[in-house]
């Protein structure tokens, strides 16, 4: 379970996350909501550890983060730009952590998550050869392969067109909950939001505003700018 409290991030100075307090347990997809320069990816390197606190904690079941690096935290980070590793294969980019671990099953774990991202026959492929929504699909394979205790996802459809971003995301609530996965998105897509999470931080000017269920929050925005937001009518 991961915890935040009363979290305060300054980037040069400049208060940029507020007072941000919010709980994700095991099993669920919390989405942050806000519009551009809300907070929203600052707010998701805080966590993963790349940014120190001002003021306030993270915890993950119960022991705090603060002393802890970024990569003995056991979260994996995703990007709107899957980043892949050019020069390898797709079965050797999804393969990359595990082989660095000497995992012994290597070949059969990359075969099973290129099944579940819904690409079994593109092993061999390069990622040159591949349409944005390919690459973001093995880039979230590759993220998975180490079994992350958390996965932290920052616009990851964004860079994709409307039709293929709507499909993308029924995939990706599907894969989450197959593989049991605990996750942050970060999104200004309230459609996005509501396909893959059950519960929402909607963020503003580096506050959250308001959190609960999904439907929670649907049903009673906490103001005229966060109903707009999540895409009430004017
Ligand atoms: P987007 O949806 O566009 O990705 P975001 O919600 O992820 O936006 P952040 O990238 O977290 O927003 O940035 C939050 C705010 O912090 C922005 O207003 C940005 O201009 C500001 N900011 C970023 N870097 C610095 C810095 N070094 N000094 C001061 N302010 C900064
Ligand atoms: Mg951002």
């Amino acid at each position: 379970m991961l915890t935040l409290r009363d979290v305060t991030v300054a980037l040069d100075g400049t208060p940029v996350v507020v007072d941000a307090s919010l709980d994700l347990p095991d099993g669920e997809v919390l989405a942050v909501l806000g519009p551009s320069g809300s907070g929203k990816s600052t707010l998701l390197r805080a966590v993963a550890g790349l940014e120190p606190l001002a003021v306030g904690s993270i915890g993950w079941d119960g022991v705090d983060q603060a002393g802890v690096p970024t990569h003995k935290r056991g979260f994996a980070l995703m990007f709107q730009d899957g980043q892949l590793f050019e020069h390898l294969t797709v079965a050797r980019n999804v393969g990359y952590a595990l082989k660095l671990r000497r995992a012994p099953d290597t070949d059969a774990r990359v075969d099973e998550l290129l099944e579940l991202v819904g690409l079994p026959a593109y092993g061999g492929r390069m990622p040159a050869t591949l349409s944005g929504g390919e690459r973001q699909r093995v880039a979230l394979a590759r993220s998975l392969a180490v079994q992350p205790r958390l996965l932290l996802l920052d616009e990851p459809l964004s860079a994709l067109d409307a039709g293929l971003r709507e499909r993308l995301a029924a995939d990706l609530r599907r894969i989450l909950g197959e593989a049991g996965t605990t996750a942050l998105l970060v999104t200004h897509d309230h459609d996005e939001a509501f396909t893959v999470a059950d519960r929402l931080a909607v963020m503003r000017a580096g506050r959250i505003v308001q959190q609960g269920d999904i439907a929670e929050v649907w049903r009673a925005p906490v103001d005229a700018e966060t109903a707009l937001f999540l895409g009430y009518a004017r």
